[in-house]
């Protein structure tokens, strides 16, 4: 442990999807492999108190941590880089803020005094940024957003106080910018940087390093000239080009010795970078020996964010098998009885994703039809395990109705709220959320995937399997693999006979770290590769 907590501060300029949250991870990634305790926070501009009541168009996928809080993808990146476990406290939101210092001013905690931006949102902003204190050596902060947006002022202007008042030595202020390639000039351009960090300064921020995202290598003059009018040392302006994969990040950063510029300037001293597993990895991703298509069936199917972490998912558990997976992109609403053998033809694997709503659900239920009675290997994720036990009702118990309570009111909702939810109404916070223990069935697939009896994962939904339904599931033959420990709650599904089908009611993706990937897609991918190898055989 170092002595002070230092503060490293990421902004982004120009324009956004730049990869912030993946700089940041990066970053973090290259502290810890020398030794030091790293979190990484984020702090978003916007008024949603959370993005759990956004939509996945808007804002891609709603990322849930262990304490139940639900939060901006980012954080994903920062858990499956750093392998921490992330909590509501490393993601905040303008509405948090507000919501906060309103609610102190109803109650009178402000004593008569005007409340302001200055300085009251922004103490309640440096408040949070502080949380960590004493906690870990490095807390590095994403800002969200652009610099010159006007929500972003008070956040910039509470990283600039930190700044002030913790001093050079344990502070940093890290800058990501674009500098474009203009093809008929042939030429990099710097201009935007310069006016992107000019607004910064506007602020009484100055960048320590940049980060200069580019398609073509920044050559020593265009880098002498970045650090000149931006007021960077040249080695502190440091090229960030397109990777194969985001997982190269943090060793191209560490080839241009971002994690020796920053101990530097916040002097601190560690032990070298250890990054061998992480090269491994990397190189297993880069060349695998096998390869396998998986169905992703869904909704969203247009916004690949909103499976952020499934598609991440599927690339640790890849590297493993030492497998590419190629992602075929399924619209359920698009699937119907007739070509569902069609859409699903030279699949190695299916999986059907989580999601909110009725659209759709027909043709989830005209897949899984087909998967179960020809052997492909299943994976159904939250909402995609409900609809494989809605379809194992209708189609092997012979409820003809069997539905969720979600999309229809019928005799047989097999899929339900528990009794002690029916009364609720709010949209915002009303669902099972965050981590919750989980007791596995002996011998099953779950079990043998996990190595253990007893997991822990994490939640996001409203609806469960109906317990009146659960004797019948068993008798023809379904196997309820996973349950709350007090056994009120149906966790995951399975089938026998079938050489691998497992439903979750729960989001494994979000556990899913980037060397060790996750139990149950490592047993999937590795299901769907005995099917391919299968079918050359013969
Ligand atoms: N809509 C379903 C529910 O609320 C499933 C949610 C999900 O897939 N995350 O129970």
């Amino acid at each position: 442990m170092i002595h002070k907590t230092k503060y490293i501060f990421i902004t982004g300029g120009v324009l956004s999807s730049l990869g912030k949250g993946i700089s940041s991870a990066s970053l973090g990634l290259l502290l810890k492999r020398r030794g030091l305790s790293v979190t990484v926070m984020k702090f978003d501009p916007y008024i949603n108190i959370d993005p759990g009541t956004m939509s996945p168009h808007q804002h891609g996928e709603v990322y849930v941590t262990d304490d139940g809080a639900e939060t901006d993808l980012d954080l994903g990146h920062y858990e499956r880089f750093l392998d921490i476990s992330t909590s509501r406290n490393n993601s905040t939101s303008a509405g948090q803020i507000y919501f906060e210092v309103i609610q102190k001013e109803r109650r009178g905690a402000y004593l008569g005094k005007t409340v302001q931006v200055i300085p009251h949102i922004t103490d309640e902003i440096k408040r949070r940024m502080t949380t960590f204190d004493k906690q870990v050596d490095v807390v590095l902060i994403e800002i969200g957003g652009t610099v010159g947006d006007i929500e972003s002022l008070p956040f910039l202007e509470a990283v600039r106080q930190v700044c002030l008042e913790r001093g050079s030595r344990n502070t940093l202020n890290i800058h990501l910018t674009y500098v474009p390639y203009i093809k008929s000039a042939g030429e990099l351009k710097t201009k935007p940087t310069q006016h992107s960090v000019k607004v910064l300064m506007e602020g009484g921020i100055r960048p320590d390093i940049l980060l200069c995202r580019t398609e073509q290598k920044l050559n020593k003059e265009v880098r002498s000239k970045i650090a000149l009018f931006c007021n960077v040392e040249e080695d502190s302006v440091i090229e960030v080009l397109d990777a194969d994969t985001i997982y190269e990040v943090p060793m191209s950063l560490a080839k241009r010795s971002l994690d020796d510029i920053v101990l530097r300037k916040l002097h601190v001293k560690t032990q070298d970078l250890e990054m061998e597993t992480w090269t491994k990895f990397v190189h297993r991703i880069k060349s695998p020996k096998y390869d396998v298509t998986i169905g992703l069936v869904g909704k969203y199917t247009q916004v690949q964010d909103s499976y952020k972490s499934i598609l991440e998912a599927f690339i640790h558990a890849g590297a493993i098998n030492n497998t590419k997976v190629n992602v075929r992109w399924l619209d359920s609403e698009h699937i119907t009885a007739e070509n569902a053998a069609e859409q699903l033809s030279g699949l190695d694997g299916v999986l059907v994703a989580p999601g909110f709503g009725s659209r759709g659900i027909e043709g989830k239920l005209h897949a899984l039809k087909l998967i179960r009675e020809n052997g492909i290997p299943f994976f159904g994720i939250c909402l995609g395990m409900q609809c494989a036990v809605i379809e194992f009702a209708r189609n092997v118990c012979g409820l003809a109705d069997a539905n969720s309570k979600e999309f229809k009111k019928t005799k047989n909702n097999i899929i339900d709220l528990m009794p002690d939810q029916r009364n609720v109404t709010d949209k915002g916070g009303t669902m099972r959320l965050g981590a919750y223990p989980c007791v596995l069935k002996k011998g099953s697939l779950a079990a043998a995937a996990y190595n253990s009896e007893n997991i822990n994962e994490r939640h996001r939904h409203r609806y469960e399997v109906n317990n009146t339904y659960r004797r019948m599931l068993e008798e023809k033959g379904m196997i309820l693999s996973g349950l709350s420990p007090d056994t009120t709650l149906v966790e995951i599904i399975e089938l026998p006979n079938h050489p691998w089908f497992v439903g979750v009611q729960f989001h494994p993706e979000l556990k899913s770290r980037a060397v060790s990937g996750h139990p149950l897609f490592i047993a999937f991918i590795k299901a769907a590769l005995t099917r391919k190898n299968a079918g050359k055989d013969e």
